[in-house]
């Protein structure tokens, strides 16, 4: 049972890695776009200048799946011809997630298993590689559930923010789907209930309400009744409403249901 600030922690973390994930694609998409610009010169090029941009076009690429989805530029200047903001916004990124993880490491110093020691370090970067990640998403995923819910709240603005950027530069929305059905949110009443899918497994999507003004009651006055309908586990006032899989909730929307719909929506 998590706290919605958690939840919405984790649901940026996924949200932002998986933005990352179409970023090779972009650039090489934007290289296609721009190749006069490769060379700094508008003119054209021979086979054998065409050849070699394209071997290092490659080696650029396998390097950045190397250090798959970190964001970071692995080396030097880039080769291909990517625009200055978009590489301020990668460098932005690397900063925020490193910040995101001292933030996460500094509330877990003391924790037994979660304090960010080197051998714990090794283990993760090991566990992360291997799963196609770099360890600090890793570190976040495992760690943030034992992090204070106001510490989750400033991380996931800090990561929200540098997700909404790169989706706004790629021109990519955000990953969720209505939810199957479109029942009312039990607090607004409104239907625009979203599954976000951007977590790699359904058992770690979460559902929001979209209605901006939708703001969890919290627990009220347990005589007088008038706690938060919105059934989350734990209610805490003035969070932007989030439900995780195992609620009432995503089980009466048919978590199923959402994870065919998104299998055929999202890529
Ligand atoms: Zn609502
Ligand atoms: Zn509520």
């Amino acid at each position: 049972m998590h706290h919605p600030h958690t939840l919405h922690a984790l649901a940026a973390i996924w949200s932002l890695r998986a933005a990352l994930t179409y970023l090779p694609d972009y650039r090489d998409a934007l290289t296609i776009q721009r190749r006069n610009l490769a060379t700094g010169r508008g003119r054209m090029r021979t086979l054998a200048e065409l050849h070699a941009f394209d071997t290092l076009l490659r080696a650029e690429r396998a390097e950045r799946a190397a250090g798959a989805m970190t964001g970071l530029k692995p080396s030097a200047s880039p080769p291909a011809p990517v625009p200055l903001d978009l590489i301020d916004l990668e460098q932005d990124i690397t900063s925020v997630l490193a910040a995101a993880v001292d933030i996460v490491a500094y509330a877990n110093r003391a924790h037994p298993v979660l304090q960010l020691s080197p051998l714990w370090r090794i283990v993760i970067e090991d566990l992360g590689v291997r799963r196609g990640g770099h360890w600090r998403w890793s570190y976040l995923v495992a760690a943030i559930p034992g992090t204070p819910p106001g510490l989750c709240d400033q991380v996931e603005r800090m990561l929200a923010e540098e997700d909404a950027r790169l989706r706004s530069a790629m021109g990519l929305r955000p990953d969720s789907v209505p939810v199957p059905g479109a029942p009312p949110c039990p607090t607004c009443r409104e239907r625009r209930l979203r599954v976000q899918t951007s977590a790699p497994s359904s058992a770690r999507w979460t559902i929001v309400c979209r209605t901006d003004t939708c703001l969890c009651l919290g627990d009220g006055d347990p005589r007088a009744g008038d706690g938060c309908p919105c059934g989350m586990p734990i209610r805490a006032r003035g969070v932007r409403h989030i439900w995780d899989a195992s609620s009432p909730l995503a089980s009466s929307a048919g978590a199923d249901a959402a994870h065919r719909a998104s299998t055929l929506t999202v890529a």
